[in-house]
């Protein structure tokens, strides 16, 4: 299968956007911060937490960062406008990091101050390994002016069970996902059992250490022993959320986190950049075309 993917996702790129679009669809919550407000309010009246993306990546200059940053400031307005319950996801590349490390910092500094003013959160995304210890360093440092800013630590990652130990002063909220990138085995591990596990570990140690994790997988294997844990440690229902991405079938699970009065948050991506963003992430991990056309016959 992964001989098929891999060609598919050299030919995709061939195709015109109007015919990939029906593959983006289902992920990608429109091109505009109204499309996007939209989707966050009907997954408001479902019983959803919201954290939205504006599709982009790797800005080559400092114009095109303080242009992202702008929007994501209209988009935090929208969103406390519309009283919504929201935050924002934003990528270190897309706000500059590889224009200088001065200009992303202050860029996500301008964000959070919206944030603040907002009432808002600022998750920063975490990218591929030549950009963690950049991103880590940019949340230390972002968190000793503000409150409202959390990590993400990929469990694939050999390092992380250090970054967690090192993060984990009892005021950390911090993502807990796989990791979607593709890593050589000198930084990540390849097989799923291992990655499994040290993912349900990092979880733990983050509860242990009182923080807050935000446990982003649609692995149902993960989620029932997260569960067990959380039930056998009488773990209250505020110290943590569960996180998905938005348009991924999970066949009932999500109704069944609701009902037990779990928070679930879905990670909702939107902008004109869908094109090329979905074709960089096909071919980073063309994995994904296997997703993508099984969830095509599936229902949530
Ligand atoms: C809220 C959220 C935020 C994330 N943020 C980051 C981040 O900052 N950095 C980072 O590196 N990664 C991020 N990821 C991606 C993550 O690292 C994984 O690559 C991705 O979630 C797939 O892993 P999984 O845990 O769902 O398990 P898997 O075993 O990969 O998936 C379990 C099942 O879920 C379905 N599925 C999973 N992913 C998709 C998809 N994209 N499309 C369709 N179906 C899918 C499939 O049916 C699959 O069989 C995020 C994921 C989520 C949910």
């Amino acid at each position: 299968m992964s001989l098929v993917n891999s060609a598919l996702s050299a030919i995709l790129p061939l195709f015109p956007r109007w015919m990939s679009k029906p593959f983006a669809k289902p992920y990608v919550a429109g091109e505009t911060i109204d499309e996007a407000i939209l989707h966050i309010k009907t997954l408001n009246e479902k019983g959803f937490a919201v954290t939205t993306d504006i599709l982009g990546e790797h800005v080559k200059t400092q114009d095109e960062a303080e242009h992202v940053t702008h929007s994501y400031i209209d988009l935090l307005h929208a969103i406390k406008a519309q009283n919504l319950d929201g935050h924002i996801s934003i990528k270190p590349t897309h706000l500059g990091i590889d224009v200088s490390y001065d200009v992303v910092r202050d860029n996500l500094f301008r964000l959070l101050e919206a944030a603040k003013t907002t009432g808002s959160f600022v998750r920063i995304d975490m990218e591929n390994s030549p950009y963690t210890d950049a991103s880590i360093k940019l949340y230390l440092e972002a968190k000793l002016r503000f409150e409202n800013v959390g990590p993400v630590i990929q469990a694939y990652l050999h390092r992380s069970p250090d970054d967690i130990s090192r993060l984990n002063n009892g005021k950390l909220n911090v993502r807990i996902c796989k990791g979607i990138y593709r890593e050589t085995e000198a930084v990540a591990y390849q097989d799923s059992q291992t990655i499994q596990n040290q993912f349900v570990e990092l979880v733990k140690e983050v509860f242990k250490g009182g923080g807050y994790p935000a446990i982003a997988t649609h692995d149902i294997f993960i989620i029932d022993e997260i569960e067990d844990w959380i039930e056998q440690n009488q773990i209250s229902n505020d110290r943590f959320e569960f996180q998905v991405l938005y348009g991924v079938p999970m066949s009932g699970k999500l109704t069944a986190l609701l009902n037990k009065g779990f928070k679930v948050r879905q990670y909702v991506p939107f902008g004109n950049d869908w094109f090329d963003y979905s074709i960089r992430r096909l071919k980073e991990n063309p994995k994904i075309i296997t997703y993508v056309f099984k969830n095509m016959f599936k229902k949530d």
